[in-house]
């Protein structure tokens, strides 16, 4: 199936998590859904699941209407259109359908979680670099979360720093929130954030700001609060062909 024919003089899909990540259920209509054996693809009008992309992995879920259930595989983004795709059981939905829609909580708690614990760590790199550390790729939840750093590896002791200094920011309960910039304002606004260089063009920027720590350009999922994060575990340091990936966990 080529998704960018699904998504072919569709509307942007309204991101509900993008306002509430906290959003488990949310009723949707459908406005495309196409089968394809087992499985369907679903265009909704708006959604709660965040796609894969933007460092985290596909939020999972159930979305049920009268006479059929989807069980999420796998959310894309094509063109700000949010493709679902799952496998389907009854009968294929119709255009203008109401569906049910709720997340696989835990899973996404977990990840938000991960992800505040990847901008928190990003924070201790440049904390422990003395500088701002660009980042190469990251996946911020399961099966393993870490993100990739364009720096030399860091020693035993910086690890050891860097452990320290993202615990105490975990501990100090700071509060996470999020902000819409322009581009002009974007380089004032932005704080301690990696990649500012490549940021795709665009209207406004949402920026997730941790309390007196940094502010990121970032569309992901994020706990309201640092403690949420619960603690930082960093699991290990693999070199790679441009830098290095710290890999981490949370507790
Ligand atoms: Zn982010």
């Amino acid at each position: 199936m080529d998704v960018r024919k699904l998504v072919v003089g569709v509307s942007p899909t309204k991101k509900l998590y993008l306002e509430d990540p906290y959003l488990r259920e949310a009723k949707a209509e459908v406005l495309v859904a196409r089968k394809e054996r087992k499985n369907v693809y679903i265009v909704l009008n708006r959604s709660i699941y965040h796609p894969k992309g933007g460092g985290q992995p596909t939020d999972l879920g159930f979305m049920r209407g009268e006479g059929f259930t989807v069980s999420l595989k796998k959310v894309m983004e094509v063109r700000g259109v949010l493709v679902h795709f799952g496998k389907l059981s009854g009968r294929l939905p119709e255009r203008g359908e109401e569906v049910n829609c709720s997340l696989d909580w835990e899973r996404r708690y977990l990840i938000m979680r991960l992800h505040t614990a990847g901008h928190i760590l990003d924070h201790a790199i440049r904390e422990s670099y003395g500088r701002v550390v660009d980042t190469l790729g990251a996946n911020h939840g399961p099966p393993e979360a870490f993100t990739e750093y364009k720096a030399g590896p860091p020693d035993l002791e910086q690890i050891k720093f860097i452990a320290e200094r993202a615990n105490e920011v975990v501990r100090n309960g700071r509060e996470v929130r999020f902000v819409y910039v322009t581009p002009e304002e974007l380089p004032a606004k932005a704080r301690g954030a990696p990649n500012l260089d490549r940021l795709p063009p665009a209207e406004r920027y949402r920026l997730v700001v941790i309390e007196g720590i940094n502010a990121i350009p970032c569309t992901g999922t994020h706990v309201m609060n640092t403690r949420e994060v619960g603690f930082i575990e960093l699991k290990g340091v693999e070199e790679t062909e441009r830098g290095f990936k710290l890999y981490y966990d949370v507790r």
